[in-house]
């Protein structure tokens, strides 16, 4: 067999650099021959040197310049680069692991270039769903496989089955580090409070998305885009210790589910060798020194974002592209110690309040929407 031919988008963050350690550990099965970043440059240097990577494109214009002056593989840079470098003959696969709304033009551009998308850019689905759809069916040799923790066990537990035996999704969550925070108190969380997750090691934007439940919105809306299921049946369940990475309850009264470590190189070893099994060196759970899972019902009401994202998904057309676009903006002001952890819901709502919702036919029209509640945000 082959290696597999793999375009590594997001390289430097945690989904990249997990990746690099399962194709680490299978070097005759793996190949990355193409990387893409957003503007860590510098970062991504020792990853194309280690792996003789000839194509890399940096988003950022005058990184993609500076990466130029000290590489000597082909650099392309802008949103036609990321473009030019998912279709590109010589690529197989692509992994996307970027961040944020830049990641969902490139799964798109994959699609209808029939590659296979290992998709743990939640920004995808999540403002083009439809349209990836749409597309997915023009191209029946194109495939997506989940990458997220939670998507991928709902692939694992569905093991190919169709949507009509699915009774219900249940998606579990940490529940953040807030979970038993008193709700007056919210208002007073800090930055530094909320990037402390419990569970998981990841980037700064999905850990606030984690500790508002933001995460988990996102994730019920790609769900559904996913799996072909409505929202009435997608259930959050908080579990706050992530062993079990979610659950499928099928139409027989069988309830599956998926457990393991809290590490990405599982989902994305099975996103890259699905329907295969590999050896992967992470660590093994033990159940019996875990001892016990707890499960709860989420209450939404001191965690206004996860009833915000059933709204917006349940409204569908540019509604849920129009609540990323807030979010991200809302996000990064609270990083910015701009605003409070309680300004984000607020904004939310007021924001999907005054949007004119429309269809979702093309990527302009996502754009248009991400644009317009990019501005409204910040205003
Ligand atoms: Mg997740």
């Amino acid at each position: 067999m082959s290696p597999k031919r793999i375009a590594l988008l997001g390289a430097t963050g945690s989904i990249g650099s997990s990746t690099l350690k399962v194709v680490r550990q299978h070097p005759d099965r793996f190949q990355i021959v193409a990387a893409a970043v957003g503007r860590q440059w510098e970062k991504l240097l020792p990853i194309l040197e280690e792996f003789h990577i000839p194509v890399a494109a940096v988003y950022d214009a005058d990184a993609a310049q500076a990466l130029s002056k000290v590489y000597k593989g082909k650099i392309l840079s802008g949103m036609e680069g990321l473009l030019a470098l998912v279709s590109d003959s010589n690529v197989d696969y692509v992994l996307n692991g970027l961040v944020g709304a830049i990641g969902c033009n490139p799964t798109l551009e994959a699609i209808r270039h029939g590659k296979t998308v290992g998709l743990a850019n939640k920004e995808t689905m999540v403002m083009a769903g439809a349209l990836i759809n749409t597309t997915l069916k023009q191209h029946p040799e194109s495939s997506i496989i989940p990458i997220d923790s939670e998507h991928s066990a709902i692939f694992q537990c569905l093991a190919g089955r169709p949507a009509e035996e699915i009774e219900c999704i249940e998606l579990t969550a940490s529940g953040g580090p807030f979970r038993d925070f008193p709700k007056e108190e919210f208002k007073n969380i800090t930055k530094a409070a909320a990037l402390k997750h419990p569970t998981w090691v990841m980037g700064e934007k999905i850990t606030i998305d984690s500790a508002t439940l933001m995460n988990k919105g996102l994730e019920v809306i790609e769900a559904h885009y996913l799996f072909g299921v409505g929202f009435d049946s997608i259930r959050v369940v908080i579990h706050p210790k992530s062993i079990v990475h979610s659950m499928v309850q099928f139409r027989d009264g069988s309830l599956m589910a998926q457990l393991g470590s809290p590490d990405m190189q599982l989902p994305i070893q099975y996103a890259l060798v699905y329907p295969e099994r590999l050896l992967l060196d992470i660590a093994r759970l033990d159940l019996t020194e875990i001892g016990k899972l707890e499960f709860f019902a989420p209450d939404t009401d001191k965690f206004p974002c996860l009833r915000l994202a059933y709204e917006a998904g349940r409204r569908g057309d540019t509604a849920p592209a129009i609540l990323n676009a807030a979010n991200e903006v809302a996000v990064a002001m609270f990083l910015d110690e701009k605003i409070a952890f309680t300004d984000i819901p607020k904004i939310l709502e007021r924001v999907l309040g005054k949007a004119s919702i429309g269809p979702l036919n093309s990527f302009e029209e996502a754009l248009a929407a991400d644009a317009w509640a990019r501005d409204a945000a910040k205003s």
